[in-house]
């Protein structure tokens, strides 16, 4: 069976009856079971579950350190190009957005700058960036990066467009070992909306593209939507579908979800459906429930104060330090066009020294090549 097939089985107007239908005793045996259904995980994520908030958040904390102990483990995104030839209208890198910033594709060099850069602070796991740009970045520019990244980090992933199966092979033949890919909303009406032109146009082959990751040797796929484009109770079950799918038919990827949130739009742009940070905060308490085993990630995206407060709620894996523009490590002062402004700004060192305070060990590096053998 195609995940597809699952999605078309779950239409929106299916989850919202199981909506309308929540009572508190659905959220307090979705609470008491140990494998949770889409059923559990709706009376979860549904606004009956608020005033049980602590306690679906305590099991997520009794589940995450089961599962990964107090381990945080830390990671940095290395932009490789700013320019892109999509035109989402959400973000800053789109071929549309106006501005006098300079768009640049970095050379082999100040990509090794950028990986000397970072390694120096003490990072063994990065995420290689582009935009959707395949004539000006092509698979094979990407697979170099990933040659030079992993001669300096334990962990090679890329955040970039979807690729055929034989492109994400040659990456992993170049020492690729994960890779992270949104769907950006799994609602295809807003999909075609929101992605007008381009080679992202294409639902179905971005909807399959993770699948096509692990099966070329991605032993890391991290998923997720773009908070804020559409209902975000209508995305996580989804979502939820997607990873558990996944992760009954590619039991040996190692899959993790992220909670990226729109913030910092271009002008002009309006966030249509906002995720408050009580919101974010359910999503990653319920989710946790029903994916006990997958890591969760939370980038500088959000504020520090906010990062803080989610940390133990079933946080795995946290950015730190992050810059969003080409070359932003090793030339930081440089007039290059950014993706979207960070809000956590602390260096790598305090949010290690946070991480410690909170009772969690930060982990550099989770992963090492003698595993495989
Ligand atoms: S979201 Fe990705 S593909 Fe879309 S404009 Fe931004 S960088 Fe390009």
């Amino acid at each position: 069976m195609h995940f597809l097939d699952i999605l078309e089985s779950w239409p929106e107007p299916r989850i919202r009856n199981l909506y309308d239908s929540v009572s508190p005793a659905d959220v307090r045996g979705a609470l008491s079971r140990e494998r949770r259904d889409v059923r559990d995980l709706v009376a979860l994520l549904s606004p009956v579950a608020i005033p049980m908030l602590e306690d679906i958040a305590r099991e997520s904390q009794r589940l995450t350190r089961r599962q990964f102990g107090r381990t945080i483990s830390l990671y940095a995104p290395i932009y490789l190009s700013n320019v892109c030839a999509a035109s989402c209208v959400y973000c800053g890198f789109s071929a549309n957005a106006a501005g006098q910033q300079e768009r640049v594709t970095l050379s082999a060099a100040e990509i090794e700058l950028e990986c000397k850069t970072l390694s120096a602070m003490g990072y063994e796991s990065v995420l290689l960036l582009t935009g959707d740009a395949p004539a000006v970045v092509p698979p094979e520019y990407i697979a170099d990066a990933c040659s030079i990244a992993r001669r300096w980090f334990a962990s090679v992933a890329v955040e970039v467009y979807a690729m055929d199966a034989k492109e994400y092979e040659l990456l992993c033949a170049h020492g690729l070992d994960g890779m992270t890919l949104y769907m950006e909303t799994y609602e295809r009406g807003v999909y075609a909306q929101m992605h007008r032109h381009g080679r992202k146009r294409d639902y179905l082959y971005r909807l399959e593209a993770v699948e096509r990751a692990a099966a070329a040797g991605a032993r890391r796929i991290s998923m997720g939507v773009l908070l804020g484009l559409y209902d975000w109770r209508i995305e996580m079950i989804w979502l939820a579908l997607h990873a558990r799918y996944l992760e009954r038919k590619r039991w040996q990827t190692a899959l993790s979800v992220s909670f990226p949130r729109l913030r910092h739009t271009p002008p002009g742009f309006q966030i249509p459906h906002p995720a408050s940070d009580m919101d974010l905060a359910q999503m990653i308490v319920a989710l946790r429930l029903f994916l006990p085993e997958a890591g969760f990630n939370l980038s500088t995206r959000e504020s520090a104060q906010l990062r803080d407060r989610l940390l133990p709620l079933g946080i795995t894996s946290m950015s730190a330090g992050s810059s969003t523009r080409p070359g932003g490590y090793g030339a930081p002062e440089c007039n290059r066009l950014a993706q979207f402004e960070i809000e956590d700004q602390r260096s790598p060192a305090e949010v290690v020294a946070m991480i410690r305070r909170a009772g969690y060990d930060p982990v550099w590096k989770d992963f090492d090549d003698a595993f495989l053998e």
